[in-house]
């Protein structure tokens, strides 16, 4: 055994490895192991793809438009429903997203899979239907002082600027999802009051957003802090409402999801290879990988529609791209050497 062990190279040997847990995870589907351990988790999740946009904002060099076209359709490939494609923002605040038309009239649009954008205000939402978008997005804060910094006005002033956008996409039949950040930490503010989110999260529901997806966004929630946080806000939302958007700074993201779940929530944003968070950078704030989820979905047998060799080569391909090395887990444990 140990002669032909010496025979295989590492390389070859970590990839036969990395196989075998691929499929040992798909195996495992059939165990539905959260029902048998009497959790009440879903059947099925959703999982909102947010690498083209919040990942790719955050990176630092600038992606070709060619780049995040292909990566954008290779996801549409593996099986994804939901892709954020991009922003809708003034080039002058966010660079790396200037090439919005480009992308939206770019990508091959597969039947069945939403590319909602980013579009903060109502210039923003005309230009995004103009593209093609079928689907939009609005953010608010959860910490008063992260809105003050950030945008110079308190939360529900900042909620209010939304008004124009919610009514014209009410008028165009265009759904709208609602962000919430800051949802447990902020880091101005330290720890966030659950009943504020739950007020912030309230509000969105109510303008007519359709679904509030919660993030962690400097990643410090821990389980502890998740479920009290999502305990106030189902009090004021319906839990088919919710989704959860985790960073994993502190390494909780999968954790926290997982209490999601079992707290009966069905939608998780997730980043392919963990982009938006620079790994190198201190206070780095990666959103939780997409492999890692999806690797963790099918271990408790959720079915969620994504072929993961397909992702994990649309992982690969952008981090190639972007010369950086993956932040997933799951995809540094079956790469080849
Ligand atoms: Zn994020």
């Amino acid at each position: 055994m140990a002669a032909v062990m010496r025979l295989v190279n590492r390389g070859a040997l970590n990839s036969a490895m990395g196989q075998q847990y691929l499929l040992f995870s798909s195996a495992a589907k059939l165990q539905a192991v959260g029902v048998r351990a009497g959790q009440a988790l879903p059947e099925r999740v959703k999982i909102v793809e947010v690498g083209p946009r919040d990942g790719l904002q955050n990176e630092k060099s600038i992606v070709p438009t060619e780049a995040k076209i292909s990566l954008i359709n290779m996801l549409s490939e593996s099986g994804l429903q939901v892709i954020e494609a991009t922003s809708f923002v003034s080039p002058k605040w966010v660079p790396q997203m200037a090439d919005q038309m480009e992308v939206m009239k770019g990508i091959s649009r597969k039947p069945g899979v939403s590319y909602p954008v980013l579009t903060p205000n109502l210039k923003g939402f005309q230009a995004a239907v103009k593209a093609g978008a079928a689907e939009v997005a609005i953010f608010g804060a959860a910490s008063e002082q992260f809105s003050k910094k950030n945008i110079n006005c308190s939360v529900d002033e900042s909620l209010q600027r939304f008004d124009e956008v919610m009514k014209a996409a009410k008028e165009a039949g265009v759904p709208v999802r609602g962000y919430v950040s800051c949802v447990v930490g902020c880091p101005y503010e330290g720890k966030v009051a659950p009943e504020k989110v739950a007020h912030v999260a309230k509000r969105l529901y109510s303008m007519g957003c359709y679904e509030i997806s919660l993030g962690d966004t400097i990643g410090v929630g821990t389980p502890g802090s998740m479920t009290e946080m999502l305990e106030a806000v189902s009090r004021e939302v319906p839990v088919s409402a919710l989704a959860v958007h985790c960073h994993d700074t502190y390494g909780q993201a999968l954790a926290n999801i997982l209490v999601a779940l079992q707290m009966g929530i069905s939608v998780v944003d997730s980043s392919v290879a963990g982009l938006g968070g620079c790994p190198y950078a201190q206070g780095a704030s990666g959103n939780v990988a997409t492999e890692d989820v999806v690797y963790m979905l099918n271990g408790l047998g959720i079915q969620t529609g994504v072929d993961l060799s397909k992702l994990m080569d649309a992982g690969a391909f952008i981090c190639r791209t972007l010369n950086r090395k993956t932040s997933s887990k799951v995809a540094q444990a079956t790469c080849k050497l």
